[in-house]
């Protein structure tokens, strides 16, 4: 009789946007008259920039002529999207990362999830508390993770790092020495970042603990501080510890189009093995590289034309994140983020847990937002509404927010 893989009977619950998804649809079945805000989910809304279907137009041109069709891609990423990445994320920063240490992916979730196939099972994973839950979920998939306690909601053989108001949303260096450290910044969901200082101080840490950092830069193309650092590769040493992950989901509106990049430096190795050859290996076994077409609007998303227009995109979201963190402020509430993020997060008012300001939101403003516990325990008590909506579905939520 076969076995299934039991890892996954461990995990809690459902995934997060699925209960706020039948919440919601519960919601809108008894009161078809209200008409509902999503401020929940981090999709995004503008269309694609005219730069990048223009060069997506003249990539299906191309498919469909038989000298310049192409058939599979090479496995790591087309040579010209590589090297766009390369100059126009890393060489125009001042940080040493070449063409052939990046990896193109059809996303930064796929990569994010499946990065930890690389390391051994007893590896020990510290995680930034609350976070993205793409981390924990795969590596308690893949059984590294102990067992879960429902009361805690922690997993035994996780360290978490608790990052909270208290502490400026910033982790401290842990107690207990991790293998692999996740970090997220700018931040999803609190929307905070760290400084320049700060993120050396986990290279430095991380390079002395002989652990491995992977920093998801998600959303790095929202960072408006100048001290805030745009790559883990600003940082000295992070070549020899740190992996770094980023989407054009956030800064080109490729939720749908599908399209990331890992950066391993070949700098970074176990020993004598390199990881770089270790992804190497797993990518062109697993994964058969993203659509050329795809790939080509990638390359737009560098070009003047496409910059430009991606930071006119950026700037009406970052205009929302701006009316609704001043909006609720004025209203009394105590608010973080969206100064370098697209994501506001409130501290709940009245001391009310985040699920029942999920209710009460939804109920009395016709509101919806993320629960803060949703994305781990030190997320209780706080509620993260995201600035990807319109910016009349912005005003209008916060009018009704501000009623309450
Ligand atoms: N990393 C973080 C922190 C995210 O918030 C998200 C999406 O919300 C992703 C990765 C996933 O990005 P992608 O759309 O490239 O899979």
């Amino acid at each position: 009789m076969y076995k299934i893989n039991d890892n996954y009977l461990k995990l809690p619950g459902s995934y997060l946007f699925s209960t706020i998804g039948k919440k919601v649809a519960a919601y809108s079945a008894a009161h078809p008259d209200k008409t509902i805000i999503r401020l929940g989910i981090g999709d995004v809304t503008q269309p694609l920039a005219p730069a990048i279907i223009s060069a997506m137009h003249k990539a299906v041109d191309e498919m469909g002529e038989a000298a310049t069709f192409r058939g599979y891609a090479p496995d790591l990423g087309y040579e010209f999207l590589r090297s766009a990445i390369a100059r126009g994320d890393y060489a125009s920063r001042g940080a040493d990362i070449q063409a052939d240490e990046i990896f193109v992916s059809d996303g930064a979730k796929c990569d994010s999830g499946n990065i930890q196939e690389i390391f051994g099972l007893d590896n020990r994973i510290a995680v930034c508390d609350p976070v993205y839950p793409v981390y924990v979920d795969t590596n308690a998939m893949a059984g590294r993770t102990g067992e879960y306690d429902p009361k805690t909601q922690r997993w035994s053989n996780v360290i978490y790092m608790p990052c909270t108001a208290e502490n400026g949303f910033a982790p401290e260096l842990p107690q207990e020495t991790p293998d692999l450290i996740y970090l997220c910044f700018p931040n999803n969901p609190t929307g905070s970042a760290i400084t320049k200082e700060q993120l050396q101080a986990w290279v430095d840490y991380a390079n002395r603990a002989g652990a491995v950092i992977i920093y998801d830069a998600a959303y790095e193309a929202y960072i408006s501080e100048e001290n805030v650092p745009h790559t883990i590769y600003e940082c000295e040493g992070a070549r020899t510890c740190a992996i770094e992950l980023k989407s054009f989901s956030k800064n080109a509106g490729f939720t749908g189009v599908r399209l990331g990049y890992t950066v391993i430096p070949k700098d970074l190795k176990c020993g004598d093995v390199s990881l770089h050859s270790l992804w190497a290996r797993r990518h062109g076994t697993k994964y058969n590289g993203a659509p050329y077409i795809i790939q080509r609007a990638g390359e737009a998303v560098y070009s003047k034309e496409g910059r430009q227009q991606l930071a006119r995109q950026v700037e009406t979201y970052m205009y929302n994140a701006r009316t609704i963190r001043e909006g609720l402020e004025a209203a009394g509430y105590k608010v973080y983020g969206g100064v370098n993020a697209p994501y506001i997060w409130l501290k709940t008012p009245g001391g009310m847990t985040s699920w029942e300001f999920f209710d009460y939101l939804l109920e009395q403003a016709n509101v919806v937002g993320t629960p803060g516990s949703g994305f781990g325990p030190s997320g209780e008590g706080y509620f993260r509404l995201t600035a990807f909506g319109s910016y009349e579905n912005s005003v209008e939520a916060l009018k009704r927010i501000r009623k309450l």
